[in-house]
């Protein structure tokens, strides 16, 4: 199985998917037939899987797609990777990534863009989507991803692949570079239903080495009752904007529902129309107090210079692209005297808003339903040039990051632009701890 990744992930070099191999893959399969051969039972026997490289794996470099992490080769492995290897998993290579998860297009990487296996001249979408396309290229099985503000979900949504972002707590960030630590969750892609469950039944749980995580049981194999009748609520904002693809993708999604039983209603979560405004002024200051570490002196390549703030000031030039920096002064600014109260402090009231309108529709509604993205793949370059049109591409999933609820991205079809297929997503999210069952109703789906 290895040796057939390695291959399918030379036939995807043009995806640029890939930032490094792992130079240990061989050893770790050898040490998986060895562990075989003492009649040790794997759930991940053998499966070669793909990691996004802001995951520490130990050997290797990780880079968080910056010339910034420069040679910096990890010392330990986190603790989501160290779960799959000891599941029998056999890390394949680090994938590509826009610098230090921030876009929305998998172009921001100092590696350069990724390309959507599905039209070549399209984004993946972003921020794991190296990850994202080679599950979808059929390069590997699985793949870890990390969701800040949708980057599990809309890049599934993008190349047609399943993508989870968990309960935030579920799965350990413990070894995950941090970009915004009160919403960044690791999370999965597949390409079906039960597969995302077998890698969470290995990947959740408790973990000592992450404060935030949770002491919450996982149980992901065996049968999940769902409720009966399922009440589905149709998130009202997610409705306008829309283009005919996803539109027809959300009603497919909607009878597949009925099918099931379930009752389908739509329900207004009225704070979310602000979730963009207030997800980049909580993500961008706790992005720059998390990368104020990569200063060329502890962290980060070094710059010569007469003294150390010049030095300092140098490395974060030269190691940091324009988003990065960009983040940095925004973050800064939404915290500094003065404007803390009007920006920073603001948001944060919004985000209870926001949690209290999941909250009160999860009383009537056992699962809520938008599309992932307004729209599919967007091509290279089109959002590029304007951080407000790419942020915008946001709008379906930050709201649910704020919140801290899981929610998934189902394949739904495709929509015809330009004589191609492009794959479309919708997504369904649960209340806090309800990530088992969310998963067992995309098995029910399919
Ligand atoms: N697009 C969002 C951002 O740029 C989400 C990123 C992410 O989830 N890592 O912040």
């Amino acid at each position: 199985a290895l040796r057939s990744a390695l291959e399918r992930a030379e036939a995807a070099r043009a995806l640029n998917a890939l930032i490094s191999l792992n130079p240990h893959a061989e050893q770790q399969a050898a040490q998986v037939a060895e562990r075989l051969a003492a009649g040790e039972l794997l759930p991940l026997a053998g499966v070669p899987v793909v990691i996004k490289d802001n995951l520490n794996l130990r050997g290797t470099f990780t880079t968080c797609g910056s010339r910034m992490l420069e040679g910096y080769l990890s010392p330990y492995t986190a603790t989501a990777a160290q779960r799959l290897i000891s599941a029998g998993a056999v890390i394949v290579g680090k994938a590509n990534m826009d610098e230090f998860a921030m876009g929305s297009s998998s172009e921001t990487s100092a590696f350069g863009p990724t390309l959507n296996p599905w039209d070549h001249g399209r984004v993946p979408g972003g921020t794991s989507g190296g990850s994202a396309a080679l599950v979808s290229a059929g390069v590997v099985p699985l793949s870890l991803g990390s969701d800040t503000g949708g980057s599990v979900r809309q890049p599934a949504s993008f190349t047609g692949v399943y993508g989870f972002k968990p309960t935030y707590g579920r799965v350990s960030r413990y070894g995950l570079v941090a970009h915004a630590s009160s919403l960044d969750q690791i999370g999965p892609f597949s390409r079906s239903a039960a597969d995302l469950a077998l890698v969470m039944g290995v990947i959740a749980g408790h973990d000592p080495l992450d404060a935030t995580s949770l002491n919450a049981p996982a149980s992901f194999q065996g049968a999940q009752p769902l409720p009966s009748p399922l009440r589905v609520g149709v998130v009202t904002e997610s409705l306008q904007g829309n283009t005919p693809g996803v539109q027809a993708a959300l009603a497919r999604m909607l009878t597949a529902l009925e099918s099931l039983g379930a009752s389908v209603q739509e329900v207004s979560l009225p704070s979310t129309a602000y979730a963009v405004a207030a997800y980049y002024l909580i993500s961008t200051p706790e992005a720059s107090s998390n990368l104020a570490r990569y200063d060329g002196m502890a962290y980060g390549v070094r710059a010569a210079a007469p003294e150390v703030g010049a030095s300092m000031g140098a490395a974060r030039a030269r190691g940091f692209g324009p988003e990065v920096k960009r983040r940095i002064l925004m973050g800064t600014y939404a915290l500094s005297s003065g404007y803390y109260d009007a920006y920073y402090s603001k948001a944060m009231k919004v985000r209870q808003l926001i949690a209290q309108d999941f909250a009160r529709a999860f009383e009537r509604f056992d699962v809520l339903v938008t599309p992932t993205s307004p729209f599919p793949a967007f091509r290279v370059g089109e959002r590029s040039g304007d951080p407000l049109a790419m942020y915008a591409a946001d709008v379906d999933t930050v709201a649910v990051s704020l919140a801290g609820v899981p929610a998934l991205s189902v394949p739904m079809g495709f929509e015809e632009i330009g004589g191609n297929l492009l794959p479309v997503g919708i997504q369904l999210i649960a209340p806090a701890l309800a990530d088992e069952r969310l998963i067992a109703l995309a098995g029910a789906l399919e």
